[in-house]
């Protein structure tokens, strides 16, 4: 009971004493009962992952598929991450899931690999925790050497928040993933804090300008000045930018005449499973 009282109060803040009310209990216990019931899902491989194309200036361009998960729920249908992955992230559990993505978008490469298909490199979505742990170089390196995939197919996005929580660690790892050519996109750029001193401290390739920003981009808003300023920066510093969640025609066109070249949103494709990208790399060219 101790235990969980503590595992509450951290919410609350440092030095803040908090009382233990039947209503809390009520909350910790489904949050307890979801974090049990997500282990399951890994065991019972309840899992599974939908590849959204990234498209250079038109749709036939693919030049990376970002990996999402998916949790196919006995009863409540399909539970979007955006609900799962935050309570995944207050445990441990988020490691386990978070390997289970890599082996999975591993293994996926390799049977488009082994059925001769062009390959563009996948990005997966990795939490902060597990950024800074001491498990994820070797384990990646493992699981590249395991499936025979090079190290430039594998992409990996973090959050702005997670890169200022120990960004000394952050440099380090990130210069063991450059020895093995995987690529760094920082996602929902924009959002985080406004330090952008990291930007020149940290190895990255790619700027992903949050769909938030995007959304009024063609409305002549503070927003359209925000993605102007994230386009700019990122092409003065030599990285590569793509505007995430474009679902029109009019944002595509502003956007390319603030010269973003890459795009990733309904406009061009939805999430998609493995039997229809098969289809769209048998079919397309990349340009990576
Ligand atoms: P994200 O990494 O920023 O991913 C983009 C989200 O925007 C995805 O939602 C995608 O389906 C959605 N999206 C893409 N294009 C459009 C569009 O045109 N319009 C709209 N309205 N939405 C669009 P999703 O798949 O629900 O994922 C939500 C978030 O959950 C992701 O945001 C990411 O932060 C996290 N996530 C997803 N998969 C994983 C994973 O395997 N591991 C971890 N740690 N986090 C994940
Ligand atoms: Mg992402
Ligand atoms: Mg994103
Ligand atoms: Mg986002």
């Amino acid at each position: 009971q101790a235990d969980i009282a503590m595992y509450w109060a951290k919410d609350k803040g440092r030095d803040n004493a908090q009382f233990f009310t039947p209503k809390m209990a009520s909350i910790v216990s489904k949050k307890f009962g979801f974090e049990k019931e997500i282990n399951e899902a890994l065991l019972l491989e309840q899992f599974h992952l939908v590849f959204q194309p990234q498209a250079f200036m038109g749709k036939e361009n693919i030049v990376a598929l970002e990996a999402l998960i998916r949790w196919d729920h006995p009863t409540k249908g399909i539970i979007s991450p955006a609900e799962f992955i935050p309570i995944a992230e207050e445990s441990s559990l988020i490691m386990k899931i978070d390997e289970w993505v890599i082996d999975q978008a591993l293994k996926q490469q390799k049977s488009w690999q082994d059925q001769g298909l062009a390959l563009v490199p996948v990005a997966i979505n990795l939490s902060g925790r597990h950024l800074v742990s001491d498990s994820l170089v070797p384990y990646i390196s493992k699981k590249l050497k395991d499936y025979g995939i090079k190290g430039g197919l594998l992409e990996i996005e973090i959050t702005e928040g997670v890169l200022l929580q120990d960004i000394e660690r952050c440099i380090d790892v990130m210069a063991e993933l450059k020895i093995l050519n995987i690529k760094i996109s920082v996602d929902d750029f924009g959002t985080g804090y406004s330090s952008l001193s990291y930007l020149k401290r940290l190895s990255l390739d790619t700027l992903k300008i949050d769909k938030s920003f995007v959304e009024e981009c063609d409305l002549h808003t503070e927003d359209t000045s925000i993605c102007e300023a994230i386009i700019h920066l990122a092409r003065n510093l030599n990285l590569t930018v793509v505007a995430e969640g474009v679902e029109t025609v009019s944002q595509v066109r502003v956007l390319k005449s603030l010269g973003c070249e890459i795009f990733q949103g309904y406009y061009y494709y939805k999430p998609m499973k493995n039997d229809q990208i098969v289809c769209l790399l048998a079919k397309t060219h990349s340009e990576a």
